[in-house]
């Protein structure tokens, strides 16, 4: 007879896998799923229509639909880079900066054969019939609650996981399973206290005084998941930031206590990706934006996302010198949304190159969304 799973080598087997942090939870309905339904109703989730779906609402409010039977879920989370830890590159341009889980490979490509070796170990050992399903931010699931439920850690006020000894630079998982196993116990401690310093760093002010994000106004999802134009009044915030952002997870002191340079190893950083070159990457072909952002959670923005997000820090920078890679972008490239955000972009730079690139472009551009950012940025051009 096989022996009964323990706790002990659950988390063992989960730390052979990788994952850091390893907790159980029972498939009971998650205790926050009103206040979910609720940023739902208020439409604070902006363009992520996928998540209002009635089978996604019914599935991330009843853990049991996901899977037939299911019983228990193990909770888990693996650490990626400390983005604090790593200098900058000493190199005489401007550059873009990356979000860290996404420095390397995908995590959606790299945990599911870790998952499903963990669900082959819980199924090995337990009973014939055994049924488990594994997700990574792939499915109706609330993971952050399941995973506070588990004991992993608390909720920030920030959004994210917090773990008492890790802090919140995780990325979430789980194996639901209709194996009995014994609950982990929650943390029933929020130990934000009294800190508010992401609520003061965010630079578009979309962290909500009820623990939920503005989704519309948050960084992560303007550059990541609009797969459409940025308002402009927000361009400004994106500052550096060409996919995803860091900031409210940066100046949280539980990350700053647990910064580690040699933490997330899995997620080591490809070759220019937490810093890119802007004026390159604004001039990557479609053929090489595949092949540098192949198994990259970039591959989410699509190129002419990235491109956009590349042209608004472009603008930010306020450098004049890289108003011709602007001005190339704008007369040539394919991409509409990419024009537009290029014609901002040298709008904020102004001088003559810019002015005179717009110029052209007023009289020539097909697109009439495009036209209508060039007149604004020819109005507001320095
Ligand atoms: Fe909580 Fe402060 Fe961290 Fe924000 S910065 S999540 S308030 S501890």
């Amino acid at each position: 007879m096989p022996k009964p799973i323990n706790l002990d080598d659950l988390r063992n087997e989960a730390r052979n896998l990788g994952f850091d942090l390893c907790g159980v939870t029972r498939t009971d309905p998650p205790p926050h799923f009103d206040a979910y339904a609720q940023w739902l109703d208020k439409g604070r989730h902006a363009g992520m229509a996928y998540l209002d779906t009635p089978r996604a609402r019914d599935a991330r409010r009843d853990p049991r639909m996901v899977l037939d039977g299911g019983a228990s879920i193990v909770s888990l989370g693996m650490r990626y880079p400390d983005p604090r830890a790593i200098p900058d590159p000493a190199l005489d341009e401007a550059l873009g900066r990356v979000a860290a889980y996404a420095w390397g490979d995908d995590y959606h490509d790299m945990f599911p054969p870790r998952l499903q070796k963990l669900a082959d170990l819980l199924g090995g050992q337990l009973h014939a019939g055994f049924g488990s399903r594994i997700y990574t931010d792939t499915g109706p699931v609330l993971e952050r609650d399941l995973a506070q439920r588990a004991g992993l850690g608390w909720a920030g006020k920030n959004t994210c996981l917090i773990s008492p000894t890790g802090g919140s630079y995780y990325l979430l998982a789980e194996v639901f399973t209709t194996a009995e196993l014994e609950p982990t116990l929650p943390l029933r401690s929020d130990l934000c206290g009294s800190c508010t310093r992401c609520i003061q760093a965010c630079p578009t002010a979309c962290i909500l005084p009820d623990r939920t994000l503005d989704a519309g106004r948050c960084l992560s999802y303007l550059t990541i998941e609009n797969k459409g134009t940025i308002p402009s009044e927000l361009r400004p915030a994106l500052g550096e930031w060409v996919f995803g952002c860091d900031i409210c997870q940066m100046v949280c002191p539980w990350n700053v206590r647990f910064s580690d340079p040699n933490a997330g190893q899995a997620f080591a950083p490809r070759a220019g990706v937490p810093r890119p070159v802007l004026r390159h990457e604004l001039r990557l072909s479609p053929q090489e934006f595949n092949r540098k952002f192949k198994n990259s959670p970039l591959r989410r923005a699509r190129r002419r996302g990235y491109l956009r997000n590349v042209a608004v820090a472009l603008g930010n920078t306020g450098d004049r010198s890289t108003a011709p890679d602007l001005a190339f972008s704008l007369l040539s490239e394919p991409e509409p949304l990419v024009r537009g955000h290029a014609a901002w972009a040298l709008g904020q730079l102004g001088g003559h190159v810019a002015r005179s690139a717009l110029e052209q472009a007023l009289g020539s551009d097909p697109d009439s969304a495009v036209q209508s950012e060039i007149r604004v940025a020819l109005e507001s051009a320095p």
